[in-house]
């Protein structure tokens, strides 16, 4: 089977990014974009699950996450890059080419081979880990706000987190439910100043401090949680009809572990202000190796970075290599 120059693990915006600058140095990127996922009908990592983005420079009125994926997307395939909706399930980074496993139906599509690596597997949400969570997530219980807000109308429903993601998603339910509660297990807020600024000021938000959800209620949906006050003990019910659990996320790093340095929170590290990563040919970007930043645009800045430093990084390997041919012939 032909070995790839590059190939991209995922296709949010680090990784559409760099297979945009990589087929733009004619390198013919294979991007292995992901699969449908519970959360998303269509791999493109978070952004994917996002209403509004006001931020991502350039777009004066905003642009739904959806429809940047979708341009990001188009604009790697006019330069070329191919991408398959299909999901790695292992990596070899112990020899070069490294090799990439994927589940599919024939065995000819079972590997593929690469002379160099990005990883851009982005991260994916925190769940309590509360018994009935999972058993009514899809019906009631969600981790996102823009596939799910438009059932809630006229409802009331609760929030859990103090975060930045936590208070964009209550802002953007407002729109459909009657009532917002955030729960949070502190008394105070992890998110920024303008975000916690303009949750304090919609009429539609309350706040329920220093309270830890323990179950959620309901047969077939949502008819209520139990929460408990953290500093009384007390334990009492909350009427809402829908559950948002927006506490953070987790790396996508299972598959590299053991064969890349990993910090202590999951994260892929990377050196010295580059994509590089501690095994040469290996770069990554977006949101796997960023536990500080986490927005749409640093992730497709870094994506771009870690195209650049992978056709360095093949053009200084393809240099060596004829080098110590030169070398053994001369
Ligand atoms: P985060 O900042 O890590 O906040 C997670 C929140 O969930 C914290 O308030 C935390 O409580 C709470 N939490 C964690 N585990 C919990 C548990 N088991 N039970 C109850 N509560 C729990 O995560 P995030 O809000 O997803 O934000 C991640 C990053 O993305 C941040 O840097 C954020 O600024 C950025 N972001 C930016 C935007 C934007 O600019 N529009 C939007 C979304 C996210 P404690 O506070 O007590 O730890």
């Amino acid at each position: 089977m032909e070995t790839r120059n590059v190939t991209i693990l995922g296709s949010g915006p680090a990784g559409l990014t760099a297979a945009i600058y990589t087929a733009r140095a004619n390198l013919s990127p294979l991007v292995l974009a992901g699969e449908p996922s519970s959360t998303s009908d269509q791999p493109g990592g978070q952004l994917m699950l996002t209403t509004e983005v006001e931020n991502y420079p350039g777009f004066v009125d905003g642009i739904t996450g959806p429809e940047l994926m979708e341009n990001l997307k188009s604009q790697a395939l006019r330069f070329g890059a191919e991408i398959l909706t299909t999901r790695a399930s292992g990596v070899d980074l112990g020899t070069r080419p490294f090799a990439i496993s994927v589940e599919g139906p024939s065995e000819e599509d079972s590997s593929y081979f690469t002379e160099s690596l990005i990883i851009a597997t982005g991260s994916q949400a925190l769940m309590l880990g509360i018994e009935n969570e999972m058993r009514l997530l899809g019906h009631g219980v969600s981790t996102c706000a823009t596939c799910d807000g438009f059932f809630f109308r006229n409802q009331a429903i609760a929030v859990v987190g103090g975060g930045d993601s936590a208070l964009e998603e209550a802002l953007f339910l407002t729109k459909f439910a009657d009532r917002v509660t955030i729960v949070h297990r502190r008394d105070a807020l992890r998110a920024s100043k303008i975000m916690q600024d303009r949750a304090f000021s919609n009429p539609k938000i309350d706040f329920l401090w220093n309270t830890t959800v323990l179950d959620v209620l309901g047969s077939d949906s949502v008819d209520g949680l139990q929460v408990r006050n953290v500093l009384s003990g007390e334990i009492s019910r909350l009427d809402i009809t829908g559950l948002f659990v927006a506490i953070g996320h987790q790396p996508n790093t299972a598959l590299f572990k053991g064969q890349l340095d990993i910090d202590d929170l999951g994260y892929i590290q990377t050196m010295d202000k580059t994509t590089r990563t501690s095994v040469q040919g290996v770069f990554a970007c977006g949101d796997v190796q960023d536990p500080t930043y986490r927005q749409a645009i640093t992730a497709a800045g870094s994506g771009c970075s870690a195209a650049i430093d992978t056709e360095r990084w093949l053009e200084l390997a393809k240099h060596e290599a004829a080098q110590s041919v030169a070398s053994r012939q001369g």
